[in-house]
């Protein structure tokens, strides 16, 4: 059951992607888009792959999701993600954290 609402919604993304869209978006990967645009990277490729994989992630890997904030930031800029994107992040890790409770 939850591996296929995963499925459907990494489809969505890839649709998305793929410059298929607008198409309307709910749940988790409509959040997703919104933190991922608040956060000034829905144009950044980079960070937009980080978002489909870190969501994967949350979704299947059977733990709590955790980040590690002086991991290079997933914007691609070299920084540590502490002193980059963190801030603009935190909804998004903070969502991750809840799908991995819920699905996991
Ligand atoms: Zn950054």
């Amino acid at each position: 059951m939850e591996a296929s609402h995963f499925d459907h919604l990494k489809k969505r993304r890839v649709t998305a992607a793929n410059g298929l869209g607008p198409d309307e978006r709910h749940g988790a990967l409509a959040k997703l888009d919104l933190f991922i645009e608040r956060a000034g990277l829905a144009q950044n490729e980079v960070a937009l792959k980080w978002a489909d994989e870190a969501l994967n992630f949350a979704a299947t890997n059977g733990k709590h999701f955790e980040i590690d904030v002086y991991s290079p930031c997933p914007c691609g800029s070299g920084d540590k993600m502490k002193f980059c994107h963190f801030h603009g992040l935190r909804p998004l890790i903070k969502l991750l954290q809840e799908l991995s409770l819920t699905t996991n």
